[in-house]
């Protein structure tokens, strides 16, 4: 029998394996290797971080995986043509799907890696446990909350972290930072003033047009020597590039991620897909922005050409995409959306969120999940 393994029980990942059939999976041998026994919600470690009252975050893998599937827990390192080397043992394998997410780029500006992140469950609670121990002592220092970057997480963790400090009486100043001359930059001006406003009102100082230049020690520079904030509570949100295991393989890669043919093959190795965040998709001239709505799009095309192998068929269709659009949660009720080429705001945007949020409860445990 063909040995298949899944590594990486992310979004992309997932998708694939919930879209396969029963009978797909009595066709092969298949592993489910991830580096934890659960999975997590990505798109939903802000409120984790920010100490949100939130269920259903983190979902043991046991109650999601079919059966026929075994589950693994351990660490890749290296992928090697039919090879995969991990913290506990060596996997043969006849087809690898590496979906293993995203880690923090921080552009080799100095002292950013030692920042808190929250782009894994672990981090997320650690970036709280730590920030809400801080805010308790009375020196700025400890109340000074610096959130590097004001892409979506980035914003969306401010905005969550401005409220819980709000409806619990914390004193905080909470500082985001943004090179760009305006928050949310893949947005429209316009629509990302609404976002700057909301966060501005929640008393949050929203410093655009301020380049990080260093870190050194509980101090980040803004701009030049003269600029700068000193703080405990650094949190870096401000880029990601592919998972360190894929610059460590054979893959030809750039930030560790692999520009992968329309079948989603990495160059030169066919039995290797690779999905998620750590695929590279060219949008014409550029690459598309990784995000959760990608990487399930890919996981249910490769679900497809999966089935079409393992029930010896031919498969001949190609990899597209087309970005719907993308929603910024503010609050429970107030978001700012751009979708398919409409930019609005307010709980109409909110109820989108939720919507994607539901449909991915949906996708992991079917109608016993909503
Ligand atoms: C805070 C935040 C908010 C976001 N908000 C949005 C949003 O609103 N909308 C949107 O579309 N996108 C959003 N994104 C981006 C989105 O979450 C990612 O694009 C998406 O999770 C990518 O899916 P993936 O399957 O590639 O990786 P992930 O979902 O990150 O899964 C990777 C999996 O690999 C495992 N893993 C990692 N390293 C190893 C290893 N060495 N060995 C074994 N297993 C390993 C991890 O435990 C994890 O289970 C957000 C990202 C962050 C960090």
């Amino acid at each position: 029998m063909k040995k298949i393994i899944f590594l990486g029980a992310g979004y992309a990942n997932l998708s694939l394996i919930k879209s396969l059939s029963k009978e797909d999976l009595k066709k092969a041998e298949f592993l489910l290797i991830n580096n934890n026994s659960y999975h997590y919600k990505t798109t939903e470690l802000h409120k984790i971080a920010a100490d949100e009252s939130e269920k259903n975050i983190k979902i043991d893998l046991k109650s999601i995986i079919p059966e026929e599937i075994v589950i693994i827990q351990d660490t890749a390192i290296k992928i090697e043509p039919n090879k995969l080397y991990c913290k506990n043992t060596d996997y043969d394998f006849d087809e690898i799907y590496i979906g293993l997410g995203a880690n923090k780029n921080t552009f080799g500006i100095e002292g950013l890696e030692e920042t808190y992140e929250i782009g894994d469950y672990e981090n997320a609670l650690k970036t709280k446990e730590d920030l809400y121990k801080n805010l308790e002592k009375s020196e700025s220092i400890y109340k000074n909350v610096v959130i590097c970057g004001a892409g979506f997480s980035g914003v969306e963790l401010c905005a969550s972290i401005a409220q819980v400090c709000k409806s619990k009486d914390i004193d905080a100043n909470i500082y985001i930072i943004e090179a760009m001359d305006e928050i949310l930059p893949m947005y429209n001006k316009e629509l990302a003033k609404v976002a700057r406003k909301y966060l501005e009102n929640l008393g949050v100082k929203v410093l655009s047009s301020h380049k990080i230049i260093k870190k050194q020690g509980d101090r980040i520079y803004l701009n030049d020597e003269e600029n700068y904030i000193d703080s405990k509570n650094i949190i870096f949100t401000a880029g990601v590039k592919g998972n360190a295991v894929i610059g460590n393989s054979v893959f030809e890669s750039k930030n560790n991620r692999v520009l992968v043919n329309e079948y989603l093959q990495a160059p030169n190795y066919d039995n290797c897909y690779i999905l998620g965040d750590c695929s590279l998709i060219m949008n014409n001239d550029r690459p598309f922005a990784p995000t959760a709505q990608i990487a399930c799009k890919q996981g249910n095309y490769l679900a497809k050409s999966l089935s079409a192998r393992l029930n010896n068929q031919s498969f001949k269709e190609k990899f597209s995409y087309k970005d719907q659009g993308s929603v910024c949660s503010l609050s429970e009720k107030y978001a700012v959306a751009s979708v398919q080429g409409r930019d609005f705001s307010g709980f109409l945007a909110k109820v989108l969120k939720k919507f994607t949020e539901i449909k991915w409860q949906y996708k992991l445990f079917g109608l016993k999940g909503l």
